[in-house]
């Protein structure tokens, strides 16, 4: 069987092989401990719940506009111009099947041939491969610790080309947690707004917030930047609602016109009793969001302070998202095989850095219990400690 190129150039994904492992581990009656899940433990909130039955109920159950139900657009779009201070409309909005929708279809509607897109690392592990199924040229700008893993000015300037298309941005970021702060964001809007090119800022993270972070979007750094800012953002993580499948993109409505086009082609409206549970999530009320924010800081500090008291294994505190990035270089075990021997000898699933972009560190998801925390930093201190 003869694939299509663009297909052959995307891998497996790093993560499937560790999860299978882990999956059939636990099928066989080991404990195992899962750190490695990309979406909050919380079911999603009952009100929420309720409206999309009340939505099925009434018939809500046929064909819907390509971009989206008119009243979620327009909910969506004001909630964007309370947060960013631009004028958002709904024809400003896309609905689409997830953040991870929103991003791989504004990769179809913009990126050709030769293009090439920003990426800085760590990246969020799909980043590279939706530009490359765009048949664009992903360009991996890696960053470290001693940024907080975060992108500067001088690095985006000197990665852009007359080829360059689209720079991502992520913060809170998936997998460091990190937070960019308003001066940085003006910062890289400066370069942005000079360089002329398009940035997407995916702003999934962004109502998961601690020790009093703001959530600051880009497109409100500097008066011009909105007009080359797409955000993505989605309902997944914040409202605990990953099954759902609700994202959205906001921006220049040519370009949400393009995607909208792709949209009504190939996965049409998305499920139309699902956007009626995002619209009662933006109606609110909104103290569910608070309530799992708050078990996710508290999870924060106590798996942060274990971390911390590994000796051979660092972490830069993160500021937002539900996941820890720790430093395994000292421990002289790729990613992968770190990540392989920890699930064998002490049944604990984790995320090889590899995926990310850097293969001296591994990801651990606090979106688990407290009790799972403080089992499983013990096995990973024991396993740490016999490699020393
Ligand atoms: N962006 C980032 C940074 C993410 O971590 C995720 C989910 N893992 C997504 C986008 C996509 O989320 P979804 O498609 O579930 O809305």
């Amino acid at each position: 069987m003869k694939l299509a190129a663009r297909v052959e150039q995307v891998p497996q994904s790093v993560t499937l092989a560790i999860s299978a492992k882990a999956k059939a581990m636990k099928a066989e009656g080991l404990d195992v401990l899962n750190f490695s899940v990309g979406e909050p433990d919380f079911d999603t909130p009952q009100h929420i719940v309720a409206a999309a039955k009340k939505a099925l109920d009434e018939g809500k159950t046929r064909y819907g506009p390509a971009a989206g139900e008119p009243k979620l657009r327009e909910l969506i779009a004001r909630s964007l111009t309370q947060e960013v201070g631009i004028n958002y409309s709904a024809e400003n909005i896309i609905v689409t099947n997830g953040g991870k929708h929103s991003l791989s279809e504004l990769m179809m509607a913009i990126i050709e041939a030769g293009d090439e897109v920003i990426i800085p690392s760590p990246y969020w592990l799909s980043y590279p491969e939706m530009v490359k199924l765009a048949d664009g040229t992903p360009v991996i700008v890696p960053t470290d610790a001693a940024t907080e893993y975060k992108i500067t000015p001088e690095l985006l300037r000197q990665a852009i080309t007359p080829k360059t298309k689209l720079f991502v941005l992520n913060s809170p970021s998936n997998p460091t947690g990190m937070v960019y702060t308003p001066d940085e964001l003006k910062a890289l809007a400066q370069v942005v707004v000079e360089s002329g090119i398009l940035v997407v800022s995916d702003e999934i993270y962004s109502q998961i917030l601690y020790d009093g972070a703001q959530h600051l979007s880009i497109a409100a750094t500097h008066p011009e930047v909105h007009k080359q800012t797409l955000i993505s953002s989605g309902f997944a993580k914040s409202f605990a609602m990953t099954g759902w499948r609700l994202g959205y993109l906001a921006g220049d409505k040519t370009i949400i016109g393009a995607m909208t086009r792709i949209q009504s082609h190939s996965t049409s409206n998305v499920c139309t009793f699902a956007q009626y549970g995002a619209i009662a999530a933006l109606e609110g009320p909104l103290d569910c969001v608070e309530t799992m924010r708050q078990a996710f800081a508290e999870r924060r500090k106590v798996m942060y302070e274990l971390l911390n008291a590994i000796p051979g294994i660092s972490c830069v505190k993160p500021y937002g998202a539900f996941y820890m990035y720790v430093n395994i270089g000292k421990i002289g075990l790729g990613s992968v095989d770190f990540c392989n021997a920890l699930l064998e000898e002490k049944q604990m699933a984790t995320v090889p850095g590899l995926a990310f972009g850097t293969d001296d560190h591994i990801r651990l998801s606090y979106a688990t219990s407290l009790k799972n925390i403080e089992t499983g930093l013990k096995r990973l201190e024991e396993f740490v400690e016999g490699r020393l």
